[in-house]
This record gives structure tokens, sequence and C-alpha cells, in this order.
């Protein structure tokens, strides 16, 4: 590689997407310089742009789940597994680090996503300080860093397919405590929803309904694992629920996950589970607003759990990657809709804000 390296920059909310060469950095011991191969496009991309996300430091390089092969590791260097990482592997990264196993948040409440010293790649990290995101065709992996080599049976589209929204995915599924046997309903079908999906029907999960639009991304749902279909704008929130109703004995879902998004989904998700079921809210990663309920009759009368989610730990990004390694037959390749170059990543974005594609996959030598 290059004594330079090209970057795409979000310089600040709402302003196009910029090319910048980057200096090819010195590397401390137990850094890596890694050669990108795919990066991402996701929605909280698309959250980031619109400036919708606090205390980011803009300028960025976006991209935050990303793959690529090792150039220069200033080793020695061991990945999550205890094994030595080399120039040529071809390796992931955990894109939360920084976490520091000393605060409250770590060590008493042992909730680390809520650490308040974590940074996450392509999101918290400025570009001021180097190359910290995807989008970009080398990636600074700071010792300390959690580093996997990918195995040889996972493709990388399928990897960056699943990319962040399966890593949501599992810490979802370990929230959720499916059941063998249970009726899941999954309210939202972006790249969260999709992957919650299909770890739904592998953790036991009987039945598996889906909510969402538009009915491309539908489709696949189905094609992930869902049973049955409701398309937000083709039905009621009645009939919705009377077909929840109707497929569970008049009881409603075990568990509802939410990986929608949007405020109106939450009183529709408490309505949809069942008396002493579970509900996992995930997709409120910003602040879409108020959502209207009613206690007694949602909530305490229903005997119902509800539980947040947020973030990843490392155990569920290693979590990923044996689902991925195990089963090969899910395609969450379909997921990556597309492969942008660096110089096309404003029409990725657009396209991603507009709903045409779940995720975008960032090539940066295209
Ligand atoms: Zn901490
Ligand atoms: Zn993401």
């Amino acid at each position: 590689m290059s004594e330079s390296i090209l970057a795409a920059v979000m310089t600040a909310p709402r302003q196009p997407i910029e090319l910048r060469e980057f200096p090819r950095p010195d590397l401390p011991a137990g850094a890596v310089l890694l050669k990108t191969s795919l990066s991402e496009v996701c929605g909280t991309d698309v959250h980031l742009w619109h400036g919708r996300l606090a205390g980011v430091p803009y300028p960025i390089i976006p991209g935050h789940v990303s793959a690529g092969v090792v150039d220069a590791a200033r080793g020695p260097v061991t990945g999550l597994d205890g094994s030595p990482i080399r120039e040529g592997d071809r390796v992931v990264f955990f894109d939360v680090h920084r976490t520091c196993g000393r605060c409250r948040a770590c060590t008493v409440h042992r909730t680390p996503t809520r650490c308040a010293a974590r940074r996450v790649y392509g999101i918290t990290d400025s570009a001021n300080e180097g190359l910290f995101g995807g989008w970009a065709r080398a990636i600074y992996l700071e010792p300390g860093v959690g580093i996997a080599r990918l195995p040889d049976a996972v493709a990388l589209d399928d990897y960056i397919g699943g990319g962040c929204g399966l890593l949501t995915a599992v810490h979802i599924a370990e929230r959720a405590e499916i059941r063998l046997g249970d009726t899941v309903v999954v309210q939202g079908v972006g790249a969260v929803g999709l992957s919650a999906i299909a770890l739904a029907r592998i953790a036991g999960a009987s039945r598996i309904i889906a909510i969402g639009a538009p009915q491309s991304r539908l489709a696949l749902a189905g094609e992930m694992g869902a049973d049955l279909l409701l398309e937000l704008g083709a039905t009621t929130p009645e009939a919705r629920r009377q077909a929840v109703l109707d497929a569970t004995h008049g009881e409603g879902a075990d568990v509802v996950i939410e990986a929608a998004g949007a405020a109106a989904a939450i009183s529709e998700g408490l309505d949809l589970a069942r008396a002493g079921g579970r509900y996992v809210i995930a997709g409120h990663y910003t602040d879409v607003g108020d959502s209207n309920i009613n206690a007694h009759q949602q909530i305490n009368r229903k005997h119902l759990e509800i539980r947040g989610c947020w973030g990843s730990e490392a155990r569920h990004f290693l979590r990923a990657l044996s689902i991925l390694e195990r089963h090969p037959s899910i395609p969450f390749r379909k997921i990556g809709a597309r492969r942008y170059a660096l110089h096309e990543l404003n029409d990725a974005l657009a396209d991603a804000e507009a709903m045409r594609i779940p995720k975008a996959l960032v090539d940066p030598w295209q």
C-alpha cells in the first residue's frame, strides 16, 4: 500500500462526503494496519449524516463494521482467541474499543455498552486522529482492538451483509431469551430486524412473524426465516394484532422484538406480546420522540417484561462469527444489496436514506 491512503470523510451533518488522503500511520507496538476489503453503509451512517447522534466528533471516516487483510502488524499481536495475528491474515475486528473495564458501568453493573469511555470505529472516533473508519483503503487498529481471523468458511459478503445488524441481533436474541417453540414477532425489516429473524429461527422459535416495509425487504424477511409477513402499509395495526392472535391461540407472541425505530411501533409491540411475555426494544437508536402507552392495559396488567438493548459486546461479535460459520445457508449477503466505490458514497447514503437498500457495501478499491 502507498504512503498516502484514500478515505471518504463525513465532514459534518448534511454535507457531501469528501475524499481525502491520509498519511500512512506509524504503528506503535500492538497496532495493526488493515487493508480494507469491504465496509458498509448502514442505517447508523444515515443517522450520522443527518446529525441525529449526540457526541459525534466530525469530521469522521464512517464505516464501523469492516473486514480486511493485515497489511502490517507491529507484533506480537494476538487475536481475541489468543492466536497470533500476522501480515496477510484475513481478519475482522470488533468496532467497539477503549471500554475501560474499571468504571461502575463496566464492573458494578456489568453493562459495558454503557461505559462512558467506550468508543466506536466510524462513529465516535474523529478523522483528525487518523484512519478510524472503514470508508477508507486502510484502517488503523490501535493496540487493544479486538481482532479475529475471519473463518475460511465465511464469505466476506455474508460477514459484511450481516455486519453491525447481526452483532446487534445476537445481543437482542440474548436479551430476548427465546425458548424452543416460541412465537416471535419482529417489528422492522432493516438490517437489524432481518438478522434478528434469522437468529430467532436458530434459537428455536417455531413461528416468526415479520412486520415491515417495503415489500422487497419483507420478501427478504421470508428468506431469512419469517413464516408470516405483514406489510406495514397494506395492513392496519388492528389487522396485524388479529393476525398475531390468530397464530397464537389468541394469546399474543411470547417475544416481540422492536427493530423498527418508529415511535408508533412501541404501543403496537406491547399489544402484540402475550400476557407474561417479553418485549425487547432495540430499534430506538436515535430519539424519535415519545410513544403513547397505557401502563395499566399494556404493561402492568399484562405482567409484561420490557428490556432495552444497547450496542454489543465482544462476545456478540465472536458469536456472530460462529453463527456465520455454522449457517452458510442463511442469506446474510442479500442484506448488503450493492457495492459502492468511495466516490459513490453520497449515492449510497441517498439510497439507504430512501430505503431502496437495507445496506450498502463499500469497496474502497472499486
Ligand atoms: Zn467502563
Ligand atoms: Zn451499522
